[in-house]
């Protein structure tokens, strides 16, 4: 019964009724909204903090790992397993179209102009990329064309990655705790304070952000005594209103006040800093409005209704076409989760 009450709840709220620490209210409140266009005082915030916490590594919920060797290492991996699997991949091919004959999907056409047959074509990539760019809205009943078309996916999260000269001090931070995860969002109202000017197209000004330091975990990352940063950096809507060419440099740069003001005299060991906005990640990642789910995780997108309600058991309404990614329930994150669904709804299907 208290799990009804409390899966509309904000996260906002329920922090208060039941922790008084500001510091720890801060960090799961930021747990909560990180990846969304939410505040923890939007109706529904807390969702997000049990999606995040629905994972579990070794036994620990929501717990989460940096692989060795980086997230490269496991797309090496997981090709390494296909390809001894029998599966050919093809490198730098995107798919320009999905095939249909008498309504059903039998395969696609490269941009290299490579036409592919197959019994069923399982798309991964963003749901609103399939079905109104590679199928083709005609293809597809309207009603679930324009369910497709009103997915909402605006990111609001910015990716920072600094080369440093050498580690960086965290204020209050031990060795131990530097190997970790830090995030900066000293309060509830500080994470609510940064999300505000992103719902009229700002960037915050006092921006929110998780940081790590993979290379104190993983030195192959870093030549010797340097160190790289990586900091996933909220808000940054993606349609910034003055435009993320003039909003880039600006936006970097209240970033940085807020790392110096943490861990003094980081600006001074900085070789190198690339910082990608939605609009980059959209760009470089393929990801539509740079959103890393594919697509809001919010109550009305989420579950039976991700990606479009009626329509979460990974096919379609055009027959022979699947969807396996992120934009699929339960969603994004590197969690394998979407298409190992997806594999067994469809193997389900046939059998
Ligand atoms: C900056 C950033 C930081 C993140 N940090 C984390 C993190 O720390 N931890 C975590 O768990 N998650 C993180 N995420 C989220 C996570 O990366 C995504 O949720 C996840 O990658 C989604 O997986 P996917 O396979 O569904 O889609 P994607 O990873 O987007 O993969 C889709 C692939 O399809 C390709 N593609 C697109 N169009 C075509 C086409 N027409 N033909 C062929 N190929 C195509 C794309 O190039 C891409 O390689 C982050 C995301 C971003 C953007």
């Amino acid at each position: 019964r208290d799990f009804l009450r409390v899966r509309v709840m904000n996260v906002y709220d329920l922090l208060d009724e039941q922790l008084s620490d500001d510091r720890l209210k801060g960090l799961l409140a930021f747990d909560a909204t990180l990846g969304s266009h939410l505040g923890p005082r939007s109706p529904t915030s807390l969702l997000g903090l049990y999606y995040r916490l629905a994972g579990e590594i070794g036994g620990f919920a929501g717990a989460q790992i940096q692989p060795k060797g980086g997230m490269g290492a496991v797309v090496a991996a997981i090709r390494s397993a296909a390809e001894q699997a029998g599966v050919s991949i093809r490198l730098a091919s995107p798919v320009a179209k999905v095939v249909v004959e008498k309504g059903r999907a039998v395969g696609v056409v490269t941009q290299g102009g490579e036409a592919l047959r197959a019994k069923a074509v399982v798309s991964a990539i963003n749901p609103a990329t399939t079905i109104l760019n590679l199928a083709g809205p005609r293809e597809v009943d309207t009603g679930f064309v324009r369910k497709v078309k009103n997915i909402r996916m605006k990111g609001d999260a910015a990716k920072l990655h600094l080369a440093l000269d050498r580690p960086p001090q965290f204020a209050g931070v031990d060795a131990a705790g530097h190997k970790g995860r830090l995030v900066i969002a000293p309060s509830p109202d500080h994470v609510e304070g940064a999300f505000n000017p992103s719902k009229y197209g700002e960037f915050s000004p006092e921006p929110v952000m998780e940081i790590t330091l993979p290379s104190l975990v993983d030195p192959s990352l870093a030549p010797s005594g340097a160190c790289v940063l990586s900091a996933v950096v909220q808000y940054a809507p993606y349609a910034l209103k003055q435009g993320w060419t003039a909003g880039k440099p600006q936006f970097l740069k209240a970033i940085m006040a807020q790392l110096e003001a943490y861990a003094p005299g980081i600006g001074a060991t900085v070789r190198h800093a690339e910082l990608l906005t939605p609009d980059d990640i959209e760009g470089r990642y393929r990801m539509p409005g740079g959103h890393w789910h594919h697509g809001e995780l919010q109550a009305d997108q989420m579950l039976m209704s991700r990606p479009v309600s009626g329509w979460s058991g990974y096919d379609t309404p055009l027959e022979g076409l699947f969807l396996a990614g992120a934009g699929s329930h339960p969603g994004g994150g590197i969690s394998g989760a979407p298409g190992l669904n997806a594999a067994r709804r469809i193997i389900a299907m046939r059998a």
